[in-house]
Formats: structure tokens, C-alpha cells, sequence
């Protein structure tokens, strides 16, 4: 067995192999600029420059939606949690630096 680093999100309320439910920790954020972000440690001006994942299209404001289901349903939230669940390298350093764990992998 070795030990590997995997990001368990703590936005999403499930664990890797859906085997297990758990509470969410801080999901959904709401920023003062009118987004809807997976969790409040993405609140982070530097993402929102270079429009992390999309997170900061126009179209997602909630000054643009008429529900809030638009913006979780959205494209961009799909891509986000897709690439969350399997294809991590493109996750960011913030989610690895604060959802990541060791885990061991045969
Ligand atoms: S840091 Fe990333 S993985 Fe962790 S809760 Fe926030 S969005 Fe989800």
C-alpha cells in the first residue's frame, strides 16, 4: 500500500467513492459582489482576476439568474465539481491546500 494525496472536498456531500455521506462545511459562499462560489476559501481576489473556472462569468451573478439552482446547475459549476471528482490536477492549490488528505491506494 502507498499513501497518496487525494482532495476530499468539504463542498461536496459525499466521500470519493460515494460510499459515504457527510455534513457540508461551509458550501455554498455568497460574495459581496454578487457570486455564488463552492466554499468561502475561493472568495479570494486573485481567482476572481483570472475567473477561476469560470466562477466569475457575468451570466452567474445572481443580479443575472432567476433562481440560484441556474448557477449550481450552471456549465461552469458542472466542469468545477467534475474536475473536483476526477481529474484533481486542475484543481486548484487552495483546494488541495485546504481538502486534501493522505490516503492509501493499493
Ligand atoms: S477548497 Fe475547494 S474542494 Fe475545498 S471546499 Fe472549497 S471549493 Fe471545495
Amino acid at each position: 500500500m502507498t499513501k497518496i494525496k487525494k482532495i476530499n472536498p468539504k463542498c461536496m456531500p459525499h466521500n470519493f467513492d460515494f460510499t459515504k455521506s457527510k455534513e457540508l462545511g461551509n458550501f455554498p459562499n455568497f460574495t459581496s459582489a454578487g457570486f455564488m462560489l463552492p466554499c468561502c476559501w475561493l472568495d479570494h481576489t486573485p481567482l476572481k482576476k483570472e475567473n477561476f473556472a469560470n466562477l466569475w462569468d457575468e451570466e452567474l451573478n445572481i443580479k443575472n439568474v432567476d433562481s440560484i439552482q441556474e448557477v449550481l446547475y450552471s456549465k461552469q459549476w458542472k466542469e468545477f465539481f467534475k474536475n473536483l471528482m476526477n481529474d484533481q490536477e486542475k484543481a486548484h492549490h487552495i483546494c488541495w491546500k485546504n481538502c486534501s488528505m493522505e490516503v492509501e491506494e493499493e
